[in-house]
């Protein structure tokens, strides 16, 4: 089937939804003079006939969302563009047959899955091991060899963005690679929860136990966002149970572990506990490195090692975060014709980045930090602000004071004062020389980063 005819009918049933749900006034007027454009990747481009109505279609994201995973297996967000605000020469560009065509038929092929959810680029070959992983990966490829047999349910936790749905694709590609007929679904709650009740609404409760039930691995992802309505917790008891005993393999991923999921009862947390229940968390400096390695291969631009080696030093608790970093200097590089990317160019596109860390930094202070160096370092607080100077100390020194400036911008002469009066050159000399070690030596690197982690 061609992929413009899966655009087709996702659109058709776009407008069809829209006419269920929507007076027939407002499809007329809204609905109807709304074109599809493309589809790229996640995005689906409409264009309307006038600016005015965009409102209106921002307030339509359940449309797309249900047609984008009955169609395509999973939620889409959408863009809007309006005639009346686009130049006839954009209008042109973006309503061109090429554009249409080109869309569907270079991003979408790869990344359109069918109707098992999966996202066929999320494979364990490109996911990076490390010292925060390893347990869940060894685990996830153990689950993907044997699934329903070692850890079921295997339960994987952990913070944003650290690759928890990536394993969880990466499970379901790699069972289909060694049987193409497996049953296999990936699903966030949010759409399980989603495809329940439309079930209910629309009287295919059988369809929908056919679809769930029979499979051979349900990938589950974010249980943390399972409503708790009634209805849909007893059917995701009953779903897990089914499963369960005719062995199916069952995956599922939160933010925090099963004890803590308050929407969901007891009876259920507790059986998320008979297999593996194991955590990811963040990156290590060497983890990221590789990360961003494996990432800026794919770019045209050329990134040094010392220009990623910035960026990791940057982003230090979230590989989605680290991947968004990298496309911003890939942006702000092409953006200003460079092709080797010097870490000037990288640090000044991450200035931003960096403002938005800080923030959540908000409650640090002086104190706090000099306590968390002097604790790294194993000597003492009134040793990292007195007089003495052997390199044992001065170095944390430099450190803490590095830090005190990067985290929170205190003037030189107030950083100078709260390490027992030095001067603020003192200060200065102390921030350029870590600011250099940050750039070329690992090691400093590290104990920054280990440092921050803290915090
Ligand atoms: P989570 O589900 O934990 O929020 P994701 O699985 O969506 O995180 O990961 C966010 C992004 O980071 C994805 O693009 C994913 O491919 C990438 N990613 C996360 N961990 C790794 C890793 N260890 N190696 C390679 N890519 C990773
Ligand atoms: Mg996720």
């Amino acid at each position: 089937m061609s992929l413009l005819t899966e655009n087709q009918k996702f659109w058709d049933r776009v407008t069809e939804l829209a006419h269920q749900n929507i007076g027939q006034q407002a499809f007329e007027f809204f609905i109807e003079p709304a074109q599809l454009l493309s589809i790229e990747k996640d995005v689906v481009n409409i264009l309307l006939d006038s600016g005015m109505k965009k409102d209106y279609w921002r307030k339509q994201s359940d449309l797309i969302t249900t047609a984008g995973f009955e169609i395509f297996g999973r939620p889409l967000t959408y863009s809007l563009y309006a005639k009346d605000e686009l130049s006839s020469n954009e209008l042109n560009k973006l309503t061109s047959k090429d554009n249409v065509a080109e869309a569907t038929s270079s991003e979408t092929i790869t990344t359109v899955p069918i109707a098992n959810g999966l996202n066929e680029k999320y494979i364990f070959e490109n996911f990076v091991q490390g010292p925060g992983n390893r347990w869940t990966l060894a685990a996830a490829v153990a689950v993907a060899d044997k699934p329903g047999d070692t850890y079921n349910p295997l339960f994987i936790y952990g913070g944003a963005g650290l690759g928890k749905t990536h394993l969880m694709h990466a499970i379901g590609n790699e069972i289909l690679k060694d049987n193409p007929t497996a049953k296999v679904k990936y699903v966030s709650s949010e759409n399980f929860v989603n495809d329940y009740v439309n079930a209910t609404r629309k009287n295919q409760m059988e369809n929908f136990e056919n679809t769930y039930r029979n499979l051979d691995l349900l990938l589950l992802d974010d249980v943390q966002f399972f409503s708790d309505k009634e209805g849909t917790k007893t059917e995701f008891f009953n779903t897990f149970n089914a499963l369960y005993d005719k062995g199916a393999q069952i995956v599922l991923t939160s933010d925090r572990i099963p004890q803590e999921l308050n929407n969901l009862e007891e009876r259920l947390v507790s059986r998320f506990s008979w297999g593996l229940t194991t955590d990811i968390t963040a990156p290590d400096y060497e983890t990221r490195m590789a990360i961003l390695l494996i990432k800026s291969e794919s770019s045209r631009l050329e990134f040094p090692s010392e220009t990623l080696s910035y960026i990791a030093g940057q982003i230090d608790s979230n590989v989605r975060e680290l991947e968004g970093a990298l496309n911003r200097v890939e942006f702000v590089a092409k953006a200003n014709g460079i092709t080797v990317v010097d870490i000037e160019t990288a640090s000044q596109a991450l200035r931003s980045l960096k403002n938005a860390t800080q923030q959540s930094l908000s409650n640090l202070t002086i104190k706090k930090i000099q306590d968390e160096v002097a604790n790294y370092y194993h000597i003492s607080f009134s040793d990292l602000v007195g007089p003495k100077r052997p390199k044992e100390i001065a170095f944390p020194r430099q450190i803490a004071m590095y830090l005190v400036r990067e985290l929170l911008g205190t003037s030189l002469p107030a950083i100078g004062t709260a390490f027992g009066g030095r001067d603020h050159t003192t200060v200065m000399y102390a921030y350029r020389q870590i600011s250099d070690k940050m750039k070329t030596d690992i090691e400093v690197q590290k104990d920054i980063d280990s440092i921050k982690r803290k915090f």
